[in-house]
Formats: structure tokens, C-alpha cells, sequence
């Protein structure tokens, strides 16, 4: 099968750890737990957050800007597109060798082309990089900065548009004949049309939403959403929670519109699946890093389906 993973942020960096050899070890047991799917002879491409590389990078900016300038958002996203999927590139590499296996790993820096007009350019919700105090507000409002607060403490926050178009899609289609592709990092880098030039923009795409329009232009048989949880749950984290096995888009837009998928965690990976699966009328699966081999074969997980 030829098939399209998301991986959640678990997957590459535990939350709250800057350890550069934990950060390894994570991305070696990744690849470990991905090889299996390779190995079977299935054809992948993998996407990938980058929420707490891209904080990192952003912050390394911040404190040292008397001495560098600063680069934008969209340049720190093609950076962590870069780190990661070197991590995960040599990880899967230093498996499948051991494996016997020689299938190549490449990663692909890509842009993806959102509008300019899109409503959330005039409604920033997506909250970057580190935690700032009241007092530094107004210093940081001279920077063009949309803060939002939470607790006592305040967080950028940038637009989050729709994807609409990867600029290297017809590459990915390509390599994926013979190479596992690593690409679309973080949603990808965003960027508007103006004529001939592609422009980088501030915001931050949401990666499964960047992952279903990936897996429908590659036209893959399966879209898979790798997170840390073993499926979609009805009433989550209620003592009457209750996993789901089967999903049809008719129920998941019904539970959508009923609040069981939060805007910032479960809700972008229904509305990614609902996606892949109205357009292309295959299966789409929700499922933990751990059970991806089962996932594939629809025995774990929460398949999202017609009907
Ligand atoms: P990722 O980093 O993998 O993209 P997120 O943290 O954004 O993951 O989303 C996964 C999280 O969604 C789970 O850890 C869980 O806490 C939360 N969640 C919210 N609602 C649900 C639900 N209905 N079913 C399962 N998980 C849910
Ligand atoms: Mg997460």
C-alpha cells in the first residue's frame, strides 16, 4: 500500500524535555516502530509536528538577536524541517540497514500555498514559543506580536490558514516510487501567490490538515494519524469514556458539531480524516505510534470511514 503518516509531537521529543540524547533515543524508537510498515513492503510518506523544535529555534533567536537577526517564523520552519527530518531520515536509515533493507530516506523542505485572504490572518490562534510575563508585553507588542494570555503568563500567537496546495507535490509523487519521503514538516513552510514569486508568510499550518491534503494529491490507499493515544473516545477523559473502533464521517461531523474533538488537539485530525475520505472514499486511521502495524491492518485504532 502506499500510505501517508502523521506523526504527533510525542513521537520525536517528549514534552518538557531539551535533552538532545532523549530527543535521539525518541526518534530511533519512532523509526524502529516505522521500519515494520517498510519492511512489509508498504510505500511511505511521513509528515510530522514540529511544535517544540520550532519553539527552540525561535527562543535561540530571541536571546541571541543583539548578535544575529532574527529570521522569520516561516524561515524557522523550514529550519526544523530541516533538524527533524535529518533526526528521523538517519534513525529509519541506521534501522532498515539493520533490517537488510536498502529502500532510500529523503526528506523534502516544502512550501505549501495558503490564501492571503484567509479569515485567520485577521484571527491569530496558534500560540508559539515561550512563556512571557505582563511586563514584557509592550516591548514585544512593538514587534508586531499578537500575544494571548493564559494563566498569569502571555504566548504569541499567529494565524493558523488552510493548506491549499504543496509546491513540491509532483517531487514527493516521484521520490515516493522508490524512496520513503519525509516532508511537510510542521504543515508545512506557508506561503502566499504573488505572480511568479512564492512568499513566506507568518503562521503555522496545522500538520494533519497539511497531512490529508498530502495523502489525497499522492492519491494513497491509506491515511494514517499517529498520536499518543490508541484511538478516538467518545467523551474523553470522563468515567464513561468509551474508545471507538469504527468511525463514519456522518457520526464524526455529528460529534464534531457536539464538542467530543477540541479545536487544538483531537478536532484537526477528525476534520484531516473527514477530509482523505470524502475526497478519495478510502480509510483514514487514528491510532498510537506503537500499534502502527496493526493500525495498517484496521485492528487498532479508530478507523474513519464512508457512511
Ligand atoms: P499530536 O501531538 O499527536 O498531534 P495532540 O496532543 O494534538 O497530538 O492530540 C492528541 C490528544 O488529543 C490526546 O493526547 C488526547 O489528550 C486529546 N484528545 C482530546 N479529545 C480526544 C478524544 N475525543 N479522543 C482521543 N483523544 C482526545
Ligand atoms: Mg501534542
Amino acid at each position: 500500500m502506499k500510505i501517508v503518516i502523521a506523526l504527533g509531537g510525542n513521537a520525536l521529543q517528549k514534552p518538557g524535555s531539551q535533552d538532545f540524547n532523549t530527543y535521539k533515543t525518541t526518534v530511533a524508537q519512532t523509526a524502529h516502530q516505522l521500519a515494520g510498515l517498510i519492511i512489509s513492503g508498504h510505500r511511505l510518506t511521513i509528515t510530522h509536528g514540529n511544535g517544540p523544535q520550532v519553539g527552540d529555534i525561535f527562543l535561540q533567536q530571541e536571546i541571541s538577536a543583539k548578535q544575529v537577526t532574527p529570521r522569520p517564523l516561516y524561515v524557522c520552519g523550514a529550519e526544523s524541517q530541516g533538524q527533524i527530518g535529518y533526526m528521523l531520515q538517519s534513525a529509519l536509515q541506521c534501522e532498515l540497514a539493520k533490517r537488510g533493507s536498502s529502500v532510500p530516506v529523503v526528506t523534502v523542505i516544502s512550501q505549501v500555498v495558503v490564501d492571503k485572504n484567509d479569515p485567520a490572518f485577521k484571527n491569530p490562534t496558534k500560540p508559539i514559543g515561550a512563556f512571557y510575563s505582563p511586563r514584557s508585553v509592550p516591548k514585544l507588542k512593538t514587534k508586531g506580536w499578537v500575544l494571548s494570555k493564559t494563566d498569569k503568563k502571555y504566548r504569541r500567537v499567529v494565524p493558523s490558514p488552510r493548506p491549499l496546495e504543496i509546491v513540491e507535490v509532483d517531487a514527493i509523487n516521484t521520490l515516493m516510487e522508490t524512496c520513503v519521503v519525509i516532508t511537510c514538516g510542521g504543515g508545512g513552510i506557508p506561503v502566499i501567490r504573488e505572480d511568479d514569486e512564492l512568499i513566506g508568510v507568518e503562521g503555522v499550518i496545522d500538520k494533519d490538515l497539511c497531512g490529508a491534503l498530502l495523502a489525497i494529491k499522492l492519491n494513497v490507499d491509506l491515511f494514517m494519524i499517529l498520536t499518543d493515544v490508541d484511538g478516538v473516545y467518545l467523551n474523553y477523559g470522563k468515567p464513561d469514556a468509551k474508545k471507538l473502533d469504527v468511525l463514519t464521517i456522518s457520526d464524526a461531523n455529528r460529534f464534531l458539531s457536539e464538542e467530543q474533538f477540541p479545536p487544538g488537539s483531537m478536532g484537526p485530525k477528525i476534520e484531516a480524516c473527514i477530509q482523505f475520505v470524502q475526497e478519495t472514499r478510502r480509510t483514514a486511521v487514528i491510532a498510537s505510534l506503537e500499534n502502527v502495524v496493526s493500525a495498517s491492518e484496521g485492528v487498532a485504532g479508530t478507523t474513519i470511514l464512508l457512511g
